[in-house]
């Protein structure tokens, strides 16, 4: 029998002097990918901001023509119905573009928190009497809890953090009957603030809990001609959220309501140091 003859074949080990050549190479490499996405980048959102705008000015003419046919003394019937439906569509239309814009705008760039020293409790004080002078809540009563003990100053962005209460508060209100109770609330947990927002709504589904929060979940609902919303709430919600490293969820209970959480950014350590010794 022919005695099998094994050869091994191995790879030349590569000198240092090659290795360096090789790891320039790669980090040139590299640094012309990183230049091209961040060219990219900024074309995709030059480009987002340019159709956002051609896009809500020619809106802006539209609804404008809508409304103004509206006052029209001598419509008739069916023609003022067929312009409260214009009127509603340009509505949906100029949200869901802001909706869009606007989480593109979250999406490529990373300085858009700006956060500032607050007094919390004034700041949810003011927030909720703005709400009240708001029709829709006009039959809902609404409460603000802030328990005795936090911060007095927080560190958040007041702009984006009106946003995410306005999202939650619509959803609140367009989810759970007349008459019945929306709540802000502030609890801290593990060291980090809550704002927590309940009503007493239809609630949301097990399986559907973590799947509200992605931007491509559609509700099962069927949307009233009215609704004005672009379906991206809660989206942006996550997005403003997790832009300053926190994180947003809901606990809810089919029938009986909802709860939505969010964690306020991560506070300053000298603060808690001095609100300590301050307690002591
Ligand atoms: P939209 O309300 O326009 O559909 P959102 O992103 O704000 O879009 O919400 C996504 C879905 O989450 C809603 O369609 C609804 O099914 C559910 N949801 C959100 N908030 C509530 C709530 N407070 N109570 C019940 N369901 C809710």
């Amino acid at each position: 029998m022919a005695e099998k003859q094994k050869k091994t074949y191995q790879k030349p080990e590569a000198t240092k002097e090659e290795l360096r050549k090789m790891l320039l190479e790669t980090n040139e490499k590299l640094a012309l990918a990183n230049e091209r996405l961040i060219r990219q980048e900024k074309e995709r959102t030059e480009f987002f901001a340019n159709l956002s705008h051609d896009l809500r000015s020619s809106l802006s003419v539209i609804a404008g023509g809508v409304e103004l046919l509206r006052t029209e003394p001598d419509l008739s019937p069916e023609n003022a119905e067929l312009l409260k439906s214009l009127s509603a569509r340009t509505a949906f239309m100029k949200r869901l573009i802001e909706d869009l814009f606007f989480l593109a705008k979250m999406d490529s760039r990373t300085d858009i928190v700006s956060l500032q020293e607050i007094d919390l409790r004034a700041f949810l004080e003011e927030y909720m009497i703005s709400l009240s002078a708001d029709s829709r809540f006009s039959d809902r009563p609404l409460t603000l809890d802030i328990p005795e003990g936090i911060p007095e100053t927080v560190q958040l962005d007041p702009e984006l953090t009106i946003r995410v209460l306005d999202n939650l508060f619509s959803n609140a209100w367009k989810y759970s009957p007349a008459g019945t109770e929306i709540a802000l609330q502030v609890q801290e947990k593990e060291g980090r603030l809550l704002l927590c927002v309940s009503d007493s709504g239809e609630g949301i589904a097990p399986s559907e809990l973590l799947r509200i929060f992605e931007r491509t979940y559609r509700s099962r609902r069927e949307r009233s001609p009215e609704d004005e919303s672009s379906g991206l709430g809660l989206s942006i919600v996550k997005s403003i959220v997790e832009s300053y490293g926190g994180s947003v969820w809901a606990e809810s209970e089919v029938g009986k309501g909802s709860t939505f959480y969010l964690t306020l950014p991560e506070q300053d350590r000298k603060d808690e140091a001095s609100r300590e010794t301050s307690e002591k």
